[in-house]
Formats: C-alpha cells, sequence, structure tokens
C-alpha cells in the first residue's frame, strides 16, 4: 500500500472478563475509535489456556499469577487489533496505570476501575511485543488491510 508503516503500527487490546461482565466492550471500541484507529481485528473468545500461558509467561513467577490466570478464565474476553501511529504508546496511555486505584482520571482504568487485577482492559507495552502477542491471539486472515482496495468497499 502507499501509506507509510509508521501509520501502520499495530497493538493488541483486549477487554478482560471483568469489562465484558460490566458492559464496557462498546465504551473501549467507542475510545479508541473517537481517538482515529483504525480497528483491523476482533473476535469475542474464550481465551485458551495455552494462548493465556503465553500471553503472561513473563509474570509466570509471580505471586499474583494464578489469580490472574484465573481471573482472565473467568469468562470470555473480546480481542482486538488496533492501526495507526504510535497506537503501541497512544493506547498505553488511553488504559492507564496497571492499578486502577492509581490510573488517572481520564484513562479507561482511571474511568472504570480501583482494582489492580480487574482492570477492564490489556494493551500491548511495545511494538515487538504487540507483534508477538497479535500473533498469538490472530491468524492472519483475521486482520484487515484497510488500505487494500479489495476490501475499502466493504469498509
Ligand atoms: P499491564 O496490564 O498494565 O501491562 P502488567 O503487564 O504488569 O500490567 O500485568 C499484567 C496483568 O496482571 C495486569 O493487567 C493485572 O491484571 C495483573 N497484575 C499486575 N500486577 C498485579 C498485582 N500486583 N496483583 C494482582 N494482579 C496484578
Ligand atoms: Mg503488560
Amino acid at each position: 500500500s502507499g501509506e507509510p508503516s509508521w501509520a501502520r503500527e499495530r497493538t493488541l487490546v483486549t477487554v478482560k472478563p471483568d469489562g465484558v461482565r460490566r458492559r464496557l466492550v462498546g465504551e473501549v471500541i467507542r475510545r479508541f475509535e473517537r481517538r482515529g484507529f483504525r480497528l483491523v481485528g476482533m473476535k469475542m473468545l474464550q481465551a485458551p489456556e495455552s494462548v493465556l500461558a503465553q500471553h503472561y509467561e513473563r509474570h509466570r513467577e509471580e505471586p499474583f499469577y494464578a489469580a490472574l490466570l484465573g481471573h482472565m478464565r473467568s469468562g470470555p474476553v473480546v480481542a482486538m487489533v488496533w492501526e495507526g501511529p504510535s497506537v503501541v504508546r497512544a493506547s498505553r496511555a488511553m488504559v492507564g496505570l496497571t492499578d486502577g486505584a492509581e490510573a488517572a482520571p481520564g484513562t479507561i482504568r482511571g474511568d472504570f476501575s480501583l482494582h489492580i487485577r480487574r482492570n477492564v482492559v490489556h494493551a500491548s507495552d511495545s511494538v515487538e511485543g504487540a507483534r508477538r502477542e497479535i500473533q498469538l491471539w490472530f491468524r492472519s486472515s483475521e486482520l484487515v488491510d484497510w488500505a487494500d482496495e479489495g476490501h475499502r468497499g466493504s469498509l
């Protein structure tokens, strides 16, 4: 496509089971759409144990790991891939600090959570991490290319 690669950075955002239960899926999508990012993939699923184990591999030795995986398996999640300039950094700013009780008002966690585990959303924390996580959660055939003429009519 004619678009520069910096405009096509991608990140993985998931609405966690607490966010789904609390009917916050639309709220999360609304914020990313309003900011101008493009939704390039989305699905609702009961996350497989193997996906969660790889997704949270970095936290395997943490004392909160079992509770984290238990939470992520407590209900369906909505996994999304968003695209746009600096979307990894921007989405971390939109999501806010890990602990909802510490997150700034105006951020998703700061507006909707007071809990360090039930914090509504996940967002990748680096471009490289995003690449890894997107591959883990999505097949390439599940992602749309907005710059592709073939897709433009349907978008
Ligand atoms: P973030 O989601 O902000 O990137 P981390 O990657 O550090 O945070 O942790 C992954 C997830 O693990 C957090 O979103 C949260 O659900 C959970 N978590 C992190 N730290 C703690 C903690 N100290 N106690 C309980 N759960 C935690
Ligand atoms: Mg993280």
